[in-house]
């Protein structure tokens, strides 16, 4: 039976994070109807191929916020997703959480869902820095939230981080590393910065309101982030994670096997196997049910994809799993054959059993080395 990941995309916050280009509104009064449409796209898409024949492995509650949602909302998604689809008895259930949303009896309720894991949006535990991007929460949430889930049922969650903040410094993201680590969490996402066109962290950067970390020092605390997980035992499996042995985001790898996924609500991406496709970003538009749009993807799309995810993970690219069912041609073949020999001449690529990798120390300058070994048209 081939397995499969949902994705269901809740697009609402509280307010809007400067850095943030996801889909999301700060208005609630489409949230009925998104929800509402978000029933009806489960029940067709549960009758196309590949989803009615899969097997779900893991749900993943994405956003925006769904922490916003009431827990009768989840609950009716959960049931809903379960009358619809075949899933794996130990199913992954993901939740996306907001600290400024956490209580005890929202975690005691969601456990009670079936949410057996939760990755929660921390980014910095300083104030400062949670203002400067207009963080909903305050540094005090945090640690009162991540308080309330070492209290409750949940053993899995993850942190996220965020290094090359705006005012952090080599000193101030050792402090988040040691005060994430005081509360144990399974596993950890560290995100650079990233100043993504048309947000307000744009905005600030180009006119000079704004002044990022400077490069050596964003480089420093990724170093200083994979000497911590060296130091506390957690596995860095993915340029962004890092987990205790045996808690992997199995959503997440889902993703970076190739196989479908199923992406549910505004601006999702799905992914067949064969074609890429996508709902409408825009709230009212999905609720009165527009479509979105799809692309197939050729075998150069395909194989350069593969590179680009697969060469930032400590599993590498392995011919046999990753090249062989693409099926290039003799051309194809002799091109990426031939990049591949020169990187590895060149020491940007280590050979591995069956396959090669880039060292993880490399991953976060890793862009440049994957692009030249890329087979264009
Ligand atoms: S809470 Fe998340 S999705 Fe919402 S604005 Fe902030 S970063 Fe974006």
């Amino acid at each position: 039976m081939i397995q499969n990941s949902l994705y269901l995309h809740i697009p609402f916050c509280k307010q809007a994070c400067h850095y943030c280009d996801f889909h999301f509104s700060t208005n609630l009064k489409t949230k009925e109807g998104v929800l509402a449409q978000m029933h009806l796209e489960l029940e067709s898409k549960a009758l196309l191929s590949p989803w009615k024949s899969t097997t779900l492995k893991s749900v993943y509650f994405g956003g925006g916020t769904p922490s916003i949602l009431a827990s009768s909302e989840l609950k009716e998604l959960l049931n809903a997703i379960k009358s619809l689809f075949s899933y794996a008895h130990d199913m992954e259930v993901t939740l996306e959480a907001n600290p400024d949303d956490i209580t005890l009896d929202k975690l005691n309720s969601w456990h009670d869902l079936g949410i057996n894991r939760l990755s929660v949006g921390i980014q910095s535990f300083h104030e400062t820095e949670l203002k400067a991007c207009n963080r909903a929460h305050d540094s005090s949430m945090a640690h009162s939230a991540l308080e309330m889930i070492n209290a409750s049922a949940f053993s899995n969650f993850s942190i996220d981080l965020i290094y090359g903040m705006i005012g952090s410094s080599i000193t101030s993201w050792k402090e988040n590393l040691d005060l994430a680590y005081s509360y144990a969490p399974s596993h950890i996402s560290c995100y650079i910065l990233a100043v993504e066109k048309r947000t307000v962290l744009d905005k600030q950067v180009r006119t000079g309101e704004v002044v990022l970390p400077s490069d050596h020092i964003a480089l420093q605390q990724f170093a200083d982030l994979r000497e911590w997980a060296k130091i506390h035992n957690y596995e860095h499996y993915e340029l962004s994670n890092f987990s205790q042995p045996g808690r992997h985001s199995i959503h997440n790898k889902h993703y970076w096997s190739y196989q479908p996924y199923l992406g549910i609500g505004p601006g999702a991406h799905s992914f067949n196997g064969e074609q890429r496709s996508w709902n409408v970003s825009n709230n009212i538009r999905y609720a009165k049910g527009e479509a979105g749009d799809h692309e197939n993807l050729s075998v150069q799309e395909k194989l350069n994809e593969r590179l680009m995810v697969r060469l930032h993970t400590s599993d590498g690219f392995i011919l046999s799993r990753d090249l062989d069912p693409l099926g290039l041609n003799p051309d194809m073949t002799a091109r990426f054959t031939y990049n591949i020999k020169n990187a590895l001449e060149q020491g940007k690529i280590i050979e591995i059993p069956g396959g090669f990798r880039i060292s993880a120390s490399d991953w976060i300058v890793s862009d440049r080395i994957i692009s030249d070994l890329f087979i264009e048209d």
